[in-house]
């Protein structure tokens, strides 16, 4: 079964992590039995992988079959009155809202790119810029089937069985395949949302604007400019945004059109797939810094308190303006560092990891804050407090500084009883990555694994690194 012609580069988003793999890409039940007869024959691990959007080592595994589902891509469902959806797990964010969205309907609970996939969002129980209010993807799906690696299919549901449903989720897919899933969609009456744009001149007031919006608004998201230090560290601009109630929009027919919602062609009258080109010389230190000053600046002097109308595309998946941006870090990549730190905490936190980021001569090229709320997941890394995600350009000769930089973070994030997120780690050592899980919570995983899957044959490099393989 493992000819060499299967063989394929697969690599994790960030593309600093990688190995070749012995890719397949079924597309039936059946299919995804044979691969799992054949590797079991085998004894060859499989690892799970959606869209491959996660950065690190989530999605592959050296010397394994992957077993990518993304051609696994229909629509089973729809119930445009209830706004219940069955999907395979291959179809992506920006399918389904696509197709939700003209029936005045869209996911609660979206990523900050499009192209991830249903079944890559439920294996992570991943967040959106309303994760305090509405909680996580898993939340809002109502059952799942799974197809555990003897082959065998069951249907799990939130109500039935809340601890098996509650263990998947957000298991990194260690457990089985999800080959289907029911999701709750939101109801939405306009296409629109109304945002509005602050600036916070310090980490202190970026920190208390999120917390006092998230009563008043239905997402929020900073940008921090990860440069200055001293009294301006941690400054930056919050964009806060709701949807718009009945009548406030003139045209909600026009608007809940899926082609009213695409991002423009052009960028400063430019392609946007011709973005990253103009970008990538800017790509360095003094590049960055300036951009971020820029982006600062004018968000804090012609931006400031401004209210504007927004379509959901475009608030919602920022990053897809630029398609194929993180070409700009080639040749060497990024990773990205996004701890969780509970409230009274989060300040003090994430102040010294930007100044580790100075001291270490590694600003953050990018920097995210969101708020979060704990959630209900076996693997959750959700709890009350904030976020802050962290991109940094992996450079040839400073890899082991910027390793030696992550893991400062992290045992700060751990001392502090703060989480990380597996979906963008490339780096946390697993031991590390370990003491921030809550006590049985490995333990837990191993013993339904042990269930399910006892001969161990679902594996990834993430799940090797967290579970202690
Ligand atoms: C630009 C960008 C922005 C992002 N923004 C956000 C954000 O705002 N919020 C957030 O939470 N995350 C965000 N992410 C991370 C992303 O949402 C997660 O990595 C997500 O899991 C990616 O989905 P995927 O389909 O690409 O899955 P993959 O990366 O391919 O796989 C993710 C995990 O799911 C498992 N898996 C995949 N399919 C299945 C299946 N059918 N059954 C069981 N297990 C499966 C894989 O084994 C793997 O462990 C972002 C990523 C990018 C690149």
């Amino acid at each position: 079964m493992l000819s060499a012609d299967r063989l394929e580069w697969v690599g994790g988003w960030g593309e600093v992590l990688g190995d070749a793999g012995y890719v397949y890409r079924p597309s039936t039940l059946e299919g995804i039995r044979e691969i799992f007869g054949e590797a079991r024959a085998g004894e060859v691990p499989v690892a799970l992988r959606g869209a491959g959007c996660s950065y690190g080592d989530a999605a592959l595994r050296a010397e394994s079959v992957v077993m990518d589902l993304s051609r696994m891509d229909r629509i089973l469902a729809w119930d445009r009155e209830t706004g219940i959806i069955d999907l395979e797990p291959g179809v992506t964010l920006r399918r389904l809202w696509r197709f939700v969205l003209g029936d005045g309907w869209w996911p609660p609970v979206v990523t900050g790119t499009m192209e991830t996939s249903v079944g890559g969002c439920l294996a992570m129980n991943v967040h959106g810029k309303n994760n305090w209010a509405r909680g996580t993807f898993g939340e809002h799906c109502l059952e799942f089937d799974l197809v555990t690696a003897d082959g065998a299919l069951r249907t799990v549901r939130r109500n039935d069985d809340p601890e098996t449903f509650n263990a998947v989720v957000g298991s990194f897919g260690m457990l089985g395949v999800i080959t289907r899933a029911r999701l709750q969609m939101k109801k939405i009456t306009s296409g629109l949302v109304e945002a509005k744009a602050v600036a916070a001149p310090d980490l202190e007031t970026l920190l208390r604007l999120t917390d006092e919006a998230k009563d008043q608004w239905e997402y929020v998201v900073g940008w921090i400019d990860a440069f200055p230090k001293g009294r301006k560290l941690g400054r930056g601009l919050l964009h806060f945004a709701r949807h718009l109630e009945p009548g406030e929009d003139a045209e909600p027919a026009q608007t809940l059109r899926a082609e009213a919602q695409d991002l423009p062609e052009d960028v400063f009258m430019m392609p946007k797939s011709a973005m990253w080109r103009l970008i990538k010389p800017f790509t360095n230190r003094p590049g960055m810094k300036w951009i971020n000053r820029l982006k600062y600046f004018s968000g804090a002097t012609l931006g400031e308190g401004a209210v504007y109308r927004q379509t959901f595309a475009e608030f919602s998946f920022l990053l897809d303006y630029v398609p194929n941006w993180k070409r700009i870090y080639r040749p060497g990549g990024l990773i990205q560092h996004q701890s969780f730190v509970p409230v009274d905490k989060a300040e003090a936190v994430f102040r010294r990891q930007l100044e580790a980021c100075h001291k270490a001569r590694q600003p953050a090229f990018l920097g995210v804050l969101k708020r979060h709320r704990p959630d209900d997941c076996l693997m959750g890394h959700g709890l009350d407090g904030f976020s802050l995600a962290l991109d940094f350009p992996v450079v040839a000769g400073r890899r082991e500084r910027l390793w030696q930089l992550v893991r400062t973070m992290a045992e700060d994030v751990v001392d502090a009883g703060g989480r990380f997120y597996a979906a963008k780690d490339a780096a946390i050592p697993g031991e590390l990555y370990r003491a921030s899980f809550r006590e049985d919570q490995v333990e837990r995983l191993l013993a339904l694994k042990a269930e399910l899957d006892p001969c161990a044959v679902l594996r990834t490099a993430l799940g090797d690194r967290l579970l202690g393989n």
